[in-house]
């Protein structure tokens, strides 16, 4: 396997169905996209997993959907609103807007910068001379500001009013000021975790890379609350977890890193943090996902904002428990599976684009091919038995080897192939996508050897 071109990926993804750019009709907008039916199909897969894993397989975690719009106050009390920022950077010739971190990360390959405070970063950009990636003027840039990273909306219902509350930036909070409702309502004892997930909003300065960055994202979150001084013993556990679950998602181990958040580069509100890599081709090492030792900060500015104690007990104690997090991104998790799963073959003289990605997570996992248009009807058979059970595609249309490669591209692990044999054998060709070696099975047999193979992964 070699390495492709971000671009190139990117373009399949578009053209076979998994990504398109949002409002495409009206010019789209920039950095936002929509889910086509493949895409939508491994999101829900990634996340079935992610369930099994975190929630299902784990009895002393629950599973909670919380709102996207909160009082205000929550993001009072977490710091948000005052601490949420980004360096930012404009040119002052031609208004572009940067992040001012990343522009020494580009032009210097500078990773130390994860390190620099605001007053570092302004200095390093002072002292060394860095062209507007827009107009090129050199040096041209406003002082670094602190640009506050979430959406406001008017919450108001007449028009007269304005209420302007926030877009939720992560899915955590939802489980903080939830975290009596259920410990008490679900009657958990520590350690325990509350499981989070959906769309979080923020105004990044800087955006692109596809779907790695954008103001609109879906998060997986788990907050697992424990006995502080048991936090380190967690915090490994859940790193390791973390690194598990990225392998049983087939995301190849030689691409994926653990990095540890230097000391000066922690959250205020982290004793420890450790985030996933993968190396994307042309974006280098980045990001999927990270694991924080949040302590028991957000309980205790909750407890104080709201008045409400939220503190854990148990017979013989009343304690803030330590939070350790998990939280990973669904969008930058589906582009890690896409962008490793990607390949190009050459068999006998021809090429096929194949996306070898886990049977488990592919958006379909069988294609039903008929030879010919007289098999149709055996065939539909097949389909509508089968699709009782397992996500099928029909595809009549094409010889026999296009139909392969259309399916091999959008990573369908198993074709079945319908012939004249099948009227009188009642045994139909499998074929695995991977391997691309075929086997004869009873028709009636399919779904079983199906079944026996996915429940490996
Ligand atoms: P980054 O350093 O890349 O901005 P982060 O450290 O701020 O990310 P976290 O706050 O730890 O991110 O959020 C947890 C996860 O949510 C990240 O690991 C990432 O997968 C995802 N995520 C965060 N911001 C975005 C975004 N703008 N677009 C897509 N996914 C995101």
């Amino acid at each position: 396997m070699s390495n492709y071109k971000f671009s190139e990926i990117v373009n399949h993804l578009v053209v076979s169905g998994f990504v398109f750019p949002s409002s495409q009709i009206y010019g789209g907008l920039a950095n936002v996209w929509d889910y086509g039916p493949l895409g939508a199909e491994l999101k829900k897969n990634i996340k079935q997993i992610w369930h099994r894993e975190f929630i299902q397989k784990i009895p002393c975690n629950v599973l909670i959907d919380t709102a996207i719009f909160m009082n205000k106050k929550v993001w009072q009390a977490t710091g948000h609103v005052n601490a949420f920022n980004d360096p930012m950077v404009e040119c002052k010739n031609c208004k572009s807007r940067y992040r001012a971190d990343y522009l020494i990360k580009k032009n210097f390959n500078n990773e130390n910068v994860n390190n620099m405070s605001f007053d570092e970063i302004n200095n390093f950009l002072k002292n060394n001379n860095i062209k507007c990636e827009n107009c090129s003027k050199i040096n041209n840039f406003t002082d670094v500001k602190k640009f506050n990273m979430m959406f406001a909306v008017d919450f108001a219902t007449t028009r007269s009013s304005n209420e302007n509350i926030f877009l939720r930036p992560e899915t955590a909070q939802g489980v903080f000021v939830n975290f009596k409702n259920v410990y008490r309502s679900m009657r958990k004892k520590i350690p325990f975790g509350i499981c989070n997930h959906g769309k979080s909003f923020r105004n990044e300065i800087t955006l692109g890379n596809f779907i790695f960055r954008t103001k609109e994202f879906e998060q997986l979150e788990t907050e697992f609350f424990c006995e502080p001084g048991t936090d380190d013993q967690w915090f490994a556990y859940w790193k390791q977890k973390c690194f598990d679950f990225i392998n049983l998602l087939g995301i190849k181990k030689e691409k994926v890193r653990f990095r540890d958040h230097e000391k000066s580069e922690l959250s205020f509100y982290s004793k420890e943090t450790v985030d996933i890599e993968y190396n994307f081709p042309s974006i280098g090492w980045s990001e999927i996902l990270g694991i924080a030792n949040r302590t028991d900060y957000d309980l205790k500015r909750h407890s104080e904002y709201s008045k409400e104690n939220l503190k854990y007990n148990d017979l013989n104690n009343s304690y803030f428990p330590y939070c350790i997090e998990p939280s990973i991104g669904l969008d930058r998790l589906m582009l890690t599976i896409l962008v490793d799963g990607f390949d190009k073959e050459n068999v006998n003289g021809d090429e096929r684009i194949v996306m070898h990605i886990n049977p488990l997570l592919s958006p379909y996992k069988v294609v039903v091919l008929p030879l010919s248009k007289d098999l149709s009807k055996i065939a539909r058979e097949i389909f509508d038995e089968l699709s009782k059970k397992i996500m099928c595609i029909y595809d009549e249309s094409g010889s026999i080897g296009k139909r392969y490669r259309r399916a091999d591209a959008i990573g369908v692990p198993f074709a079945i192939t319908i012939d004249n044999e099948t009227i009188s054998d009642d045994k139909v060709t499998v074929r695995d996508r991977d391997t691309m070696k075929q086997k004869r099975i009873l028709k009636t047999e399919i779904y079983n050897f199906i079944a026996n193979i996915l429940k490996n992964y």
